[in-house]
């Protein structure tokens, strides 16, 4: 599998660009900004997109989404019980001094247990609210990688304190769902470096019991 992370916007938004290096398929996770870059490096690479993924509809990681589809075709795919933080992506734009990327339409909701194929390559959906009702991490098993969002961060987790955030919901999703996972488990959060379930699991102390 070909994947470059390439970090977007102000604020940095790791933006997960994964390509089947047999059918030349490609997905797309969190465009939040940058989109002429994205599109450089699926040309370079000669891909051809298939999927948008928004891990929630935080305005770092959607801000991109329209253009991208506008540019590729591609639908947008994201957890419905963001719908409603999808509207208020202008309030979000004025929080952060971004620009308002306008209107974000949402092609297909996916929810826990949905599996996203490009081409050989398998992410099954899982659905962990906390940093927002509709955050989802994306399991890729036979990469061993997540996709993790906001939800999980190397040594850190993401923060509750935003409208749609609680700290209760994002502990039982970690606990129940992200930690389920197989200690060689590669992260790639939304924002910072990457880490290991494994190493998360020994040492984030948010996860300590
Ligand atoms: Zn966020």
């Amino acid at each position: 599998m070909l994947h470059k992370v390439l970090p977007v916007g102000p604020l940095q938004c790791n933006c997960s660009i994964l390509g089947d290096e047999q059918t030349r398929e490609a997905m797309v996770v969190d465009p939040g900004d940058q989109v002429d870059d994205i599109l450089n490096i699926l040309r370079e690479s000669k891909l051809t997109l298939k999927q948008i993924v928004i891990t929630h509809a935080h305005i770092d990681h959607v801000g991109g989404a329209m253009k991208l589809k506008a540019a590729t075709d591609a639908p947008i795919l994201m957890n419905q019980d963001d719908y409603a933080l999808l509207q208020m992506l202008d309030m979000q734009a004025a929080w952060i001094g971004m620009r308002p990327p306008g209107k974000v339409h949402i092609d297909e909701a996916v929810d826990e247990g949905k599996m996203l194929k490009i081409g050989d390559i398998t992410g099954s959906v899982m659905h962990t609210p906390g940093h927002t009702e509709g955050s989802i991490c994306l399991y890729l098993p036979g990469e061993k990688k997540l996709i993790a969002g906001d939800t999980l961060f190397a040594g850190s987790i993401g923060r509750t304190d935003l409208p749609g955030g609680s700290f209760e919901k994002i502990i039982r999703s970690l606990h129940n769902s992200v930690l389920s996972l197989p200690d060689e488990t590669v992260v790639i959060p939304g924002h910072g470096p990457a880490t290991m379930i494994g190493d998360e699991r020994a040492t984030n102390p948010f996860l300590q019991k």
